[in-house]
């Protein structure tokens, strides 16, 4: 904002102080205002509408006439006023009867009025009403008149709510019913449907005063916060090697030369000086960047954008100490989440009765977020182009996960519509839950092993609801991750116990913590990996714990002292040599000996298995297997690494696909380099929960799957359908002559015998 808009401004908002704090009643204050405003502005006409049961009504004009004061009524969406209901938009016109939404009120008497300018009145993000001025001469209005337009609109949406003109709760629903409903396209992360309402992981600020008491004061408030905000997002970019909150470092960058923008401090710094408060202040230049990034066309000036509504909302909530995410606060009923992205730490501060499910910007199908997601049987949908714009806090939103797209503010056809899929694909999950007791023989009478992945407390309940033969992956770093700080032994011996309990005579494959890459455990810090380049092939996992062995060695303690009498099964992460292998399970070999040096009761048996995630190790199975009882195929990042493509990347997340030649493969050579080796060989990574994916795995002879628990239905009614030779013989062709589509021939072949794989 310019200095000279600035006091154009100022004036006027220090006239309706006064007016407003008068004790007039509330329309002769309008009528007062109007006049203020006119003045102020040099424009012959100024009128305010206000949206009331559902329509916009002049409520007080200077300069049209009188007669039509509460008698012209517009729907949102017709003339220009209703234009700019509408759209939330500013209209800047040199002669208003040209324009296509132009209509015609002869009441009003506007005809000898050339020029027009309207502003949204915005209360919650919703116009509330339009603040119009009009000119006889033809032109457009100034740039600096239309910015002090705007913020006296700011200014008049407060005062109008306080004296009780536009009741908030009816705005919100009449406006939001306004918008219609908007079709959401995206990818689908987590199959599934859910309704509920929106709500946003970072809640926007709510704007309590817009008018500054003491501008010095708001200054000075801004000066902090954009102090502390430079002081969190260079902290971030120090600890990127964990990925805070999912965020890449490209982002990071951006919020960085945001964040030092003198430019953008300045124009906040001007809107005070007009006479806002810090939140005003920074609400308004926003408002200002969204309405002239609207009218370019650049998808990457839109993440641009992105950022900075970021940088803005963070620096509200610093300004005005609404720090909480909306976990925080609790959610009040069926919510569905709303998010650039997020971290798998989090997701798991949500209710879990509540959180129905989760609509990201970004997102990718291995991002961790994603497989608590799906271990928290919550539906996802990412990679939603434009999601903040489209949908406010407290639309009502129908996730169709299956269909990849979710309908906004949705009508009512459409909300009995989604009801009648819901419940067919309830009567299907309740078909699969019939499977329950059924054991998953192939048609040719080879039994899979079907086990689930787990990691929290709330997780075990599903190793009875599925009816899996185990437990084959336990992510011990879950409980690390839920956690404010680092878990003692003796909780994670409680936890490793409880778990070893509910699952009686079920194995559970315990892996020792894996942290780093996009697990970000907030109470540990990393200096000697900060500033990593690429954290996912990172100090992580294995690495950390090798050198962290304190970390190491504490749960090494708990789970042997869990598994008192009973079979420990752990194994390690992104083993990459066979000596990291050696080095690990030398720490457990101690803790061993220790506990029985106190005569401690020990395990009845310890069965020590590596994860196959970094290909390297594919090259020396012949040196490791004999050393192993088992080994994991971690298939999410296996195939990062196979196909250099960082997993939690929305970029890449479509690009490859598991059922290239280059993976199954690469899968087969590992199964046929440890025939014989009595190493049983499971698949642990998310891929093994397709069904398309789970056949080709079997075709390509694999026995064993570990996989999420509301896979375990749908694989096992597969298992029952297949034909082990059969499927063996035509993976076998493809591999050795790739067709140009793996994944669709091998649907053909799905198909044409009746098994479906959507
Ligand atoms: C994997 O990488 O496939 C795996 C199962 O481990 P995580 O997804 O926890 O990295
Ligand atoms: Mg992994």
């Amino acid at each position: 904002m310019t200095s000279v808009a600035a006091a154009a401004a100022r004036t006027i908002l220090t006239r309706l102080h006064e007016v407003m704090a008068s004790r007039s009643h509330a329309q002769a204050k309008l009528n007062t205002v109007v006049e203020v405003i006119g003045r102020g502005l040099d424009s012959e006409v100024c009128s305010i509408y206000l949206l009331r049961e559902g329509m916009l009504e002049l409520f007080a004009t200077r300069g049209l006439a009188q007669e039509a004061v509460h008698v012209t009524r517009m729907a949102v969406g017709e003339g220009l006023v209703g234009t700019i209901a509408e759209k939330t938009e500013t209209l800047n016109l040199a002669e208003a009867a040209a324009h296509p939404d132009f209509s015609y009120r002869s009441e009003t008497g506007e005809e000898k009025f050339h020029s027009f300018a309207g502003v949204p009145i915005v209360r919650h993000q919703r116009a509330v009403g339009v603040l119009s001025v009009q000119h006889v001469e033809p032109r457009r209005y100034e740039e600096v008149e239309i910015e002090a337009l705007q913020t006296v609109a700011m200014v008049l949406s407060e005062l109008i709510s306080n004296a009780g003109l536009v009741d908030d709760e009816s705005a919100l629903s009449a406006s939001s019913a306004l918008t219609g409903p908007e079709l959401l396209r995206g990818l689908t992360l987590v199959k599934g449907l859910a309704s509920g309402i929106a709500v946003y992981h970072q809640p926007r600020v709510t704007i309590e005063h817009i008018v500054a008491e003491d501008t010095e004061a708001e200054r000075q408030r801004v000066y902090h916060a954009f102090d502390k905000m430079r002081e969190q997002i260079d902290r971030m970019a120090s600890q990127a090697e964990f990925g805070v909150g999912g965020e890449h470092e490209e982002v990071l960058e951006t919020y960085r030369m945001f964040a030092y923008d003198e430019g953008w401090a300045r124009r906040i710094n001007d809107a005070i000086d007009s006479g806002l408060t810090a939140e005003a202040a920074i609400e308004r230049v926003q408002q200002r960047t969204r309405m002239r990034m609207r009218q370019i066309d650049d998808p990457r000036l839109a993440d641009r954008m992105h950022d900075l509504e970021d940088l803005s909302n963070r620096l509200l909530r610093i300004v005005s100490g609404q720090l909480g995410t909306a976990a925080a606060k609790g959610l009040r009923g069926d919510a569905i989440l709303i998010a650039r992205n997020l971290g798998p730490a989090e997701l798991l501060e949500y209710d879990r009765r509540r959180l129905k499910g989760v609509i990201l910007e970004e997102g990718s199908l291995t991002a961790h977020v994603v497989i608590v997601a799906r271990a928290m049987g919550v539906p996802v949908l990412g990679r939603v182009r434009g999601l903040r714009g489209l949908v406010r806090e407290g639309d009502q939103l129908l996730l169709d996960g299956d269909e990849g797209t979710a309908t906004v503010r949705p009508a009512p056809v459409m909300v009995e519509a989604f009801e009648a899929r819901f419940a067919k694909s309830r009567e299907r999950q309740a078909a699969y839950a019939a499977l329950r007791d059924v054991e998953p023989f192939t048609r040719d009478g080879t039994r899979i092993t079907v086990m689930i992945n787990a990691g929290l407390r709330d997780d075990i309940p599903n190793l009875g609801f599925t009816g899996a033969d185990g437990i084959g992956l336990f992510r011990t770093e879950f409980q690390f991750l839920v956690s404010a700080t680092l878990p003692a032994r003796e909780r994670q011996t409680r936890l490793y116990r409880d778990v070893l309990e509910a699952a009686g005579d079920k194995p559970v494959v315990f892996r020792t913590v894996d942290i780093g890459g996009d697990k970000v455990l907030p109470y540990l810090r990393h200096d000697d990996g900060a500033g990593e380049e690429n954290p996912a092939m990172g100090w992580r996992a294995l690495r950390v714990a090798l050198e962290r062995d304190g970390l190491l060695k504490s749960q090494a303690r708990a789970l042997l002292e869990a598994s008192a009498g009973r079979t420990l099964n752990v194994m390690f992460p992104m083993v990459s040599e066979p000596w990291e292998f050696d080095a690990a399970k030398a720490v457990f070999d101690r803790q061993l000996a220790f506990l029985k040096s106190r005569k401690k009761v020990l395990p009845e048996a310890i069965r020590f298995g590596a994860m196959l995630e970094v290909p390297a190790l594919a090259e020396q199975l012949d040196v490791l297997a004999p050393k192993l009882s088992f080994l994991s195929i971690g298939t999410n990042d296996l195939t990062q690494f196979l196909f250099a493509a960082d997993r939690a990347n929305p970029k890449l997340a479509e690009r490859y696909d598991w059922l290239s030649p280059s993976i199954l493969r690469f899968l087969r050579r590992v199964m046929l380099n440890l025939e014989g080796t009595g190493v049983d060989v499971t698949i642990c990574g998310e891929m093994g929960g397709r069904r398309l994916e789970a056949l080709a795995l079997m075709g390509i002879g694999l026995r064993r799957l570990s996989i999420t628990p509301a896979a375990v239905g749908p694989i096992k009614e597969l298992v029952r359908r297949v034909d082990l030779e059969e499927i063996g013989q035509a993976m076998a062709g493809w591999l050795a002559a790739p067709p140009p589509s793996l994944r669709a021939a091998l649907l053909d072949w799905a198909c044409a015998r009746g098994i479906s794989c959507d």
